[in-house]
């Protein structure tokens, strides 16, 4: 049987990134992926990521063939278009295959092996650790290999995360409610798009209830845009693409464009899974919850845990107990966790807002462009912001609002401390996840008892 040191299933961006990371180690890595090497990363996508995520990897910029768009800033819109804020920061739009299919390359000249087309269908588990994976082709049919670590990146799917022992924590499982369901398409439309360089975000609880809908021109491309509309799981709410279609595309800028391509898929948008890493087997990006729970924006946070998993490899020094390992936690929680969960309770308290209360909000400038810089691009929100809107509300009279920002900068404090203080060793997991679980619980009940 071949024998690997870590075996990756999924070669999206997570796989295909950590795959790169973790051979130019030294690593014998094996990564596979379903889909054929054409179609490497190819999920529908808003295609948009910001450069610091790449400048904080060390990752080449995207160029050629790579490259869809220049990003300069984005425009958050009001429910009633009103109101605009201008973010700027600078950023991308991707071809998300090319980009994905770098990775590869470089992991496969590192000395990675990659099977395309090839399923990893269940993880082997001996003596209560993961052991090795199954894996399945139409052309060799099923074979068995065996691995130190078996890393799961298989997005939404988590595909060998839930064939695991329901008491493993790493199976930490998503409500439907923590998710986004989203629905894009690439248009080429028949007028110059003005500012191409610009993003725009519409907000608007009648739209896309719990989500938004995006604009995302493609600058390179003249005329072409990326534009989708996510919705909140587990809330009854219609279907994204009826909401697109009925809401969204009969605008008068929109009509008579043409569809490129369509497509799409949910997404998750709650804090991250509680441990990365568990008795032989670790999850890395959408199947580790690293979305941004604000805006969505999951690649970068993908390839950040995909990196921290390559870094406790090496920490670890070829032992791959949960201690040994222990440091992706360390590392990912303290450098993007912390924050990513602080906003989980920040997109509670947006969810939960109407559109009037959104446009007051907005039009009032509680929180002000260039706080919102720092939430959706760099994915924080300084707690001082909302201090900052809560002076502004009280003097607004705006009681019920303002007591609820009042909890959510409470609680958001709470829960960055949580997770600030991530366990140093796996035997602090337990009362850990339970601290979190009951903070989480205790916001819940005075947020939505309004
Ligand atoms: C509509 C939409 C718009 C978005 N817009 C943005 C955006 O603008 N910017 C941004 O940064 N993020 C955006 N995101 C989020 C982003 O797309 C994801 O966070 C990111 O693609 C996650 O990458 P991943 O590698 O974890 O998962 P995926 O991209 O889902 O990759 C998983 C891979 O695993 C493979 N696989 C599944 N099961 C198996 C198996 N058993 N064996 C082998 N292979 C398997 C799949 O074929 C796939 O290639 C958006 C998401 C959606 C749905």
């Amino acid at each position: 049987m071949e024998k690997y040191d870590v075996v990756i299933a999924g070669a999206g961006i997570a796989g295909a990134s950590a795959a790169y990371f973790i051979s130019r180690k030294g690593f014998k890595v094996l990564l596979a992926d379903v889909k054929p090497f054409h179609r490497a990363g190819d999920k529908p996508c808003g295609d948009a990521i910001g450069k610091h995520h790449l400048d904080e990897l060390g990752i080449e910029y995207p160029r050629n063939g790579e490259l869809e768009g220049l990003v300069r800033g984005i425009d958050v819109y009001s429910p009633s278009e009103g109101m605009k804020y201008r973010v700027l920061g600078e950023g991308f739009e991707v071809n998300r295959v090319a980009f994905t299919q770098r990775f590869i390359r470089l992991a496969i000249d590192n000395g990675a092996e990659y099977f395309q087309e090839t399923q990893v269908k269940d993880p082997v588990i001996k003596d209560g650790i993961v052991k090795g994976a199954v894996l399945w082709s139409r052309r060799k049919g099923s074979w068995e290999v065996s691995t130190n670590l078996l890393v799961d990146a298989t997005g939404m799917s988590r595909a060998l995360i839930r064939k695991l022992p329901r008491e493993w924590p790493i199976r930490d499982e998503l409500n439907p409610t923590e998710m986004n369901v989203a629905y894009r398409e690439i248009r080429e439309l028949k007028k110059d798009i003005e500012e191409p360089e610009i993003l725009r975000i519409y907000v608007s609880k009648d739209k896309a209830p719990g989500g938004y809908w995006w604009f995302f021109p493609y600058s390179m491309e003249p005329h072409t845009v990326n534009i989708g509309l996510g919705v909140q799981g587990g809330r009854g709410y219609p279907h994204p693409k009826d909401l697109l279609y009925t809401k969204v595309l009969n605008r008068a800028e929109l009509r008579e464009s043409k569809v490129i391509e369509s497509g799409g898929a949910a997404v998750p948008t709650r804090r991250p899974i509680n441990t990365l890493v568990w008795n032989g087997i670790a999850a890395i990006g959408d199947s580790a919850y690293t979305v941004n729970p604000i805006h969505g924006g999951g690649k970068g946070s993908a390839m950040l845990s995909a990196w921290c998993l390559s870094h406790a490899l090496e920490e670890a020094q070829g032992k791959w107990d949960n201690d040994a390992l222990w440091e992706v936690n360390k590392c990912y929680m303290s450098r993007y966790g912390a924050k990513q969960a602080a906003l989980d309770v920040f997109r509670m308290f947006l969810q939960e807002l109407s559109d009037e209360e959104l446009e007051y909000g907005m039009r009032k400038k509680l929180i002000k462009e260039e706080d919102l810089n720092t939430v959706s691009l760099k994915g924080d929100l300084e707690l001082g912001i909302v201090d900052k809107a809560m002076r502004l509300l009280a003097g607004l009279r705006r009681p019920s609002l303002l007591l609820q920002l009042k909890i959510v900068a409470d609680y958001m404090g709470k829960v960055k401390d949580a997770y600030m203080n991530y366990p140093q060793k796996s035997k602090g997991l337990k009362a850990w996840v339970s601290r979190v679980d009951d903070l989480f619980s205790e916001y819940r009940a005075r947020l939505y008892k309004k």
